[in-house]
């Protein structure tokens, strides 16, 4: 048996690793268009100033894969999918590669909105080490000062925060009321913001960019309320598009992402999908929870070994930024219902937050924000629990 994954991220990788566990005969090929052996993605922030070099990122060696019977080629982009003779077209090589089993694990890219002013230099995103590698140098060789980070989600305050520690006036603007509205409540968010404000971040929530302004070279905004601000980078943190091209290119069903049902298989039933590229009852992830919860059913499910439906992903994310741990566990913006239990502790002088939502005797959602430990919280996400212990926990 012959197994393709395009894609060498989180999910591309974790399918490897876990088909291999299980089998040693299978043929394991793994295809990625970056130059690099997988990494994390969530280092990029710390490697985008400096703080972490590319050899900290990058998770595996080659003798990781080597050891593993496992072969990754780098630079190689799969352009067409071929679905009756099952094989790939790799775009470098003008040659065909054929497959019995195919994981398609193409990820996503930013999304990015050109706010009238498509070609303009210096308007950026962050969702690789090239990326990162382009905004460094941007930021060197054009005397930058002030930088606008556009989306108040954890993202874009993460690059914010860290991209004070450059000596650089840094702005986040957030079009929603408040920062991280998927994740928190109001009085949580402005919380954060006094404590991210109390760092030297601008923070501008409820505001709407119209135009980004500039003839080349960025040199501001103008946001929907009239007003202009001077700037002269942007970046742009707005959220993901799952990588859906080659799905569509070759006739399997996408929406916003690559359609798959309880078992991450497409509607041609060789082709699985997983990660930041897949939809699933409508819905799409983005995190690496996600990818790999996909990931590990997906290769059960090609190994025959009866992995249980899946049934989405609760919500798990962190910010990381020095100085204050925010865990946020499910949704927290689901409607309460009659027998929604809420139990809160909330300190503002200390920037501390525990708020839990019990319904059905299960955690629901949980905002953790604050120096305590999450571990129980996140262990205990959606299962059922004593509501005294949760409530001691919450105290603690
Ligand atoms: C800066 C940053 C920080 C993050 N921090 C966190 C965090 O703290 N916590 C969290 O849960 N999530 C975080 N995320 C999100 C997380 O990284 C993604 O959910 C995760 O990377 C998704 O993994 P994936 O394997 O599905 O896709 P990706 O990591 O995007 O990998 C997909 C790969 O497929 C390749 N590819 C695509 N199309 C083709 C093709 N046609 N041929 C060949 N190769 C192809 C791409 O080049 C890419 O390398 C962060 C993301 C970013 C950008």
């Amino acid at each position: 048996m012959k197994i393709l994954i395009i894609g060498n991220g989180i999910a591309g990788q974790t399918v490897a690793e876990e088909i291999r566990k299980n089998n040693s005969d299978y043929e394991i090929n793994i295809i990625t268009k970056e130059p690099y052996l997988y990494y994390s993605r969530i280092f990029l922030p710390s490697y985008l100033i400096g703080e972490k070099s590319l050899d900290k990122l990058i998770l595996h060696s080659i003798e990781w894969y080597k050891n593993r019977n496992i072969s990754v080629e780098l630079n190689k982009q799969i352009d067409q999918i071929d679905r009756v003779n099952k094989k790939l077209h790799v775009l470098e090589d003008d040659n065909w590669i054929n497959y019995d089993k195919l994981v398609i694990a193409s990820g996503s890219n930013a999304r990015i909105l050109h706010f009238g002013n498509p070609n303009l230099k210096g308007v950026f995103s962050l969702r690789n080490v090239a990326d990162a590698d382009t905004i460094r140098n941007y930021i060197n060789k054009n005397n930058v000062k002030d930088v606008l980070v556009i989306g108040g989600g954890l993202l874009g305050i993460e690059i914010g925060f860290n991209l004070r520690d450059l000596q650089l006036n840094v702005t986040i603007c957030e079009i929603a009321p408040y920062l991280l509205p998927r994740q928190l409540d109001r009085g949580t968010s402005k919380l954060l913001q006094k404590y991210l404000e109390s760092k030297n971040l601008e923070i501008l929530c409820d505001v709407a960019v119209e135009k980004i302004l500039g003839d080349k070279r960025v040199t501001g905004i103008k946001l929907k309320n009239g007003m202009e601000r001077k700037f002269d980078m942007i970046i742009q943190q707005m959220g993901i598009i799952p990588e859906i091209s080659l799905a569509q290119k070759s006739d399997i069903q996408a929406e916003k992402g690559i359609i798959v049902n309880e078992y991450m298989q497409t509607n041609d039933p060789d082709i699985y999908a997983v990660g930041d590229c897949i939809q699933f009852n409508g819905r799409i992830w983005g995190i690496i929870p996600a990818s790999r919860e996909q990931s590990k059913l997906a290769a059960k499910h090609i190994l025959k070994l009866n992995p249980e439906k899946y049934q989405g992903t609760f919500w798990n994310t962190r910010l990381k930024i020095a100085g204050i741990n925010l865990t946020c566990l499910g949704s927290p913006e689901e409607e309460d219902k009659e027998e929604t239990k809420l139990i809160e502790s909330v300190d503002e002088e200390k920037f501390l937050c525990r708020k839990v939502r019990i319904e059905d005797n299960q955690i629901k959602s949980a905002i953790l924000l604050g120096p305590g430990k999450d571990n129980f919280f996140v262990k205990n996400l959606g299962k059922e629990v004593d509501f005294d212990e949760v409530k001691k926990k919450v105290y603690e």
